[in-house]
């Protein structure tokens, strides 16, 4: 029984604010989680990349798309997760707030609930994500965005590479390992690992190097079904564009 729906309180409900997002434009939810700096400490990460860390992420996301099937790619890297949503999606009447929420907090839920299957040390509290919405007009805008998180992780993960090898194959300090690469460029960064430890970058982990990217991609079986897959693959060149046409639909 709804008695509240006709008080004459009701006219409160008249304060809340339209915020459904205009049509025709790619919305792009990013989550990103509070103090992992910390966090990560906390929980003795492996550094510079805790391969079961971003396992969780990459579980969590994907509890994400498997329950918001208008998501079709997700882009994930560090304590980080873009979500775009289809052009033309009608969830939540495009709700801002909705979208947003729901994802963040569908998003921290998943986190927590996929943490055991990857991680011994139990959570010694509960993580939280921040969120916030995006939208992008153009399919040009769109890649560009993209392309922008992924030539982040490059930069830090190259970054981070040299830092922990100087400190924990070297027994530099972290002062005197951030001295050492202060004003390098990428260049100089890659031949350090090369000539000081024989590491080729390029042949590292593709995940620590591209993130990851969900696509659907259909599952060759009788029915035909979908599956979220996860791909490391450079995503700035417009080569994945051309082998994956369905995001952009053309
Ligand atoms: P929506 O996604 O639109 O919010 P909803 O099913 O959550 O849909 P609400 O109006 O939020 O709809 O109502 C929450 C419902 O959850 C209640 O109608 C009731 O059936 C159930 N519920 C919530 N808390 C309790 C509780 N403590 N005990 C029993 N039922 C509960
Ligand atoms: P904020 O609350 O402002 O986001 P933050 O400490 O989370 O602060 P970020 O810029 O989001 O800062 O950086 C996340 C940090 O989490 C990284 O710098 C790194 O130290 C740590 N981190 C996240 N994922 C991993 C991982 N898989 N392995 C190792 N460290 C990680
Ligand atoms: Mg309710
Ligand atoms: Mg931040
Ligand atoms: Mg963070
Ligand atoms: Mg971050
Ligand atoms: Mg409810």
């Amino acid at each position: 029984i709804r008695r509240m729906a006709c008080s004459r309180f009701e006219y409160v409900k008249s304060f809340e604010q339209d915020d459904s997002i205009l049509p025709n434009v790619w919305i792009v939810i990013r989550v990103d989680g509070k103090k992992f700096h910390k966090f990560s400490k906390t929980h003795d990460f492996e550094k510079p990349n805790d391969e079961n860390a971003l396992n969780v992420m990459n579980a969590a996301a994907t509890a994400v798309m498997q329950e918001f099937r208008d998501i079709v790619l997700a882009y994930g890297q560090s304590d980080e997760y873009s979500f775009v949503f289809r052009k033309e999606t009608t969830a939540f009447k495009r709700r801002s707030a909705k979208l947003l929420t729901y994802v963040t907090s569908l998003f921290s839920s998943s986190y927590v609930m996929q943490w055991p299957r990857w991680k011994s040390v139990p959570l010694a509290y509960a993580p939280c994500f921040d969120g916030r919405v995006v939208l992008y007009p153009s399919d040009e805008n769109l890649r560009d965005y993209l392309s922008w998180r992924q030539a982040d992780v490059h930069v830090n993960n190259l970054y981070n590479t040299a830092f922990w090898k100087l400190v924990l194959g070297k027994g530099l300090s972290n002062q005197q390992a951030e001295e050492r690469l202060r004003g390098t460029f990428s260049a100089d960064k890659n031949e350090l690992l090369f000539q000081e430890f024989g590491i080729n970058y390029n042949t590292l982990p593709a995940m620590y190097r591209k993130g990851t990217i969900l696509l659907r991609k259909r599952v060759v079986d009788r029915k035909g079904r979908q599956a979220i897959v996860p791909l490391h693959e450079d995503l700035i060149s417009s080569q994945f564009w051309k082998n994956h046409t369905e995001i952009l639909g053309k």
